[in-house]
């Protein structure tokens, strides 16, 4: 099997190409060996109509005397290196010419029209005309050997013997060049996707003015590149923000450390050394709980535990959960759970989703303010509806809420213990569900996240 593309474009071009040549010179040869034979036909066809003319009349004049008539008709008419004879039924009268009586007096049976007579190297063809005259029945033969057609055939099968080597060199000569030519452009953007790395994914195969065809597989290349440098950058983005997350806790722990290490401590001090360092490993274990999750929902790894449960359940019990965090912080938190609605989902995803709707709406809720929760249930659809009387989210930050690493209010969030990943988790929770979620906020009035799960 050859290997390279080109050598095979050119076999196929030189094997196609010498096929239809071949077919051609049979063609060729074929009709060309029928016209010859149909001139050498009617040539003798005529010959033999003449001789019957010119024999009728020297009848005639000879009163009658057929074997005379025929030997002055013979001897006036010459067929090159064939002959003419005339019979009376099968008796032969006179013949004119090389061939041998015997071989003529055989066509003597023979209908009228055109035979093929065995004759020499080739053969020959015969006219044979009947003459009916005066009650006497005459045969006129005109017969020529086929040599002549058989020698301008043989030039012809020679031109065409030469011809035929000298044609597929230059057929296969012109398709290499042809499929060099052609698959050029291949190798020049081989050559510039070669040079594309993880470095410079930002750089696009040159089209140029290569053939539509190519165009296309350059631009289909192009557009795979796009979406690797698009997905290249958010995983850039996601690795620098994740480590950047990571740093503050680790650095505090390290902090913390230091300090207490530096020398002898009261039991007391050691004791709030080691909350700072639990509490900051309870975030930094959260935030790498966080990555894990939104790593594996990249990867399509998550698979959803379905199970029925009651979505009205599950939302009472977070509101129990979030109870203790919104009375520390004075925070009214209202919760409508309503009837008993069976639903089909991962209950465990859910629930993160609804407790991290109740965290943020709680941390950004001044003192005195007030949360409520719901569960309404609207056509095929369930809403889970998250309100609150706090900050609320200023116009331009709204649509980038839900991106990982996203904090509007930067300082106010880090402070309360967030890393940006919240509201992206509740978004690939509820569209792992099929379902959305969509915020509606008034800065300085409120917020309220709206996530719609479709029935099944
Ligand atoms: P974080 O951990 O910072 O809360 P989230 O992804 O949960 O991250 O939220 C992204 C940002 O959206 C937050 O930093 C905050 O500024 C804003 N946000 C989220 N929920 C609310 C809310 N209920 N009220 C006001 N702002 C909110």
């Amino acid at each position: 099997m050859i290997k390279s593309f080109r050598l095979r474009l050119t076999a196929w071009y030189l094997a196609f190409f010498s096929l239809l040549f071949l077919i051609f010179s049979v063609f060729l040869y074929g009709v060309l060996s029928r016209a010859l034979e149909k001139r050498l036909d009617e040539s003798l066809a005529a010959q033999a109509v003449t001789t019957a003319g010119l024999f009728q009349d020297e009848l005639e004049e000879m009163h009658g005397d057929a074997p005379l008539a025929a030997a002055n008709v013979v001897s006036d008419m010459r067929v090159p290196d064939g002959a003419i004879a005339v019979f009376e039924k099968t008796r032969l009268l006179a013949a004119g010419g090389p061939v041998p009586a015997r071989q003529l007096e055989g066509i003597a049976a023979a209908p009228a029209g055109m035979i093929g007579v065995s004759y020499g190297k080739y053969g020959a063809r015969a006219a044979v005309h009947r003459l009916a005259t005066s009650g006497r029945d005459f045969l006129i033969v005109a017969l020529a050997p086929r040599d002549s057609i058989a020698a301008e055939l043989g030039v012809v099968r020679r031109s065409l013997f030469f011809a035929l080597p000298l044609l597929v060199a230059l057929a296969g000569l012109g398709g290499y060049v042809l499929a060099s030519r052609s698959l050029a452009p291949l190798g020049w953007m081989a050559e510039q996707a070669h040079k594309i790395t993880d470095s410079n994914l930002d750089a696009r195969l040159e089209i140029g003015d290569a053939a539509q065809e190519l165009a296309v597989l350059a631009a289909s290349f192009n557009a795979l590149l796009s979406r690797l440098d698009r997905s290249f950058e958010s995983m850039r983005r996601f690795v620098a923000d994740a480590s950047h997350e990571l740093r503050t806790p680790i650095s505090v722990i390290r902090g913390e450390a230091d300090v207490a290490l530096s020398h002898q401590r009261s039991a007391a001090e050691y004791q709030e050394t080691l909350a700072i360092i639990l509490d900051e490993s309870r975030r930094l274990s959260r935030l790498v709980d966080d990555l894990l999750n939104l790593a594996r929902a990249d990867a399509g790894r998550v698979r959803l535990q379905v199970q029925e449960f009651y979505l009205n359940d599950l939302l009472a019990e977070c509101c129990r959960a979030a109870q203790t965090l919104a009375g520390a912080r004075r925070i009214d938190l209202e919760c409508r759970p309503g009837d008993d609605v069976a639903f089909r989902g991962d209950e465990e995803l859910l629930r993160r989703l609804v407790m991290n709707l109740l965290d943020n709406a709680i941390r950004y809720t001044p003192p005195g303010g007030k949360v409520s929760a719901a569960l309404e249930q609207e056509g095929t659809h369930l809403r889970i509806r998250v309100s609150d009387t706090g900050v609320g989210i200023a116009a331009d930050a709204a649509p980038h809420v839900f991106e990982r690493f996203y904090r509007a209010d930067k300082a106010r969030s880090r402070q309360d213990g967030g890393f940006g990943l919240g509201l992206s988790i509740v978004k690939w929770i509820a569209e792992s569900h099929n379902g959305d979620v969509v915020l509606a906020s008034r800065p300085g009035s409120g917020s309220t996240f709206t996530v719609s799960l479709p029935r099944d």
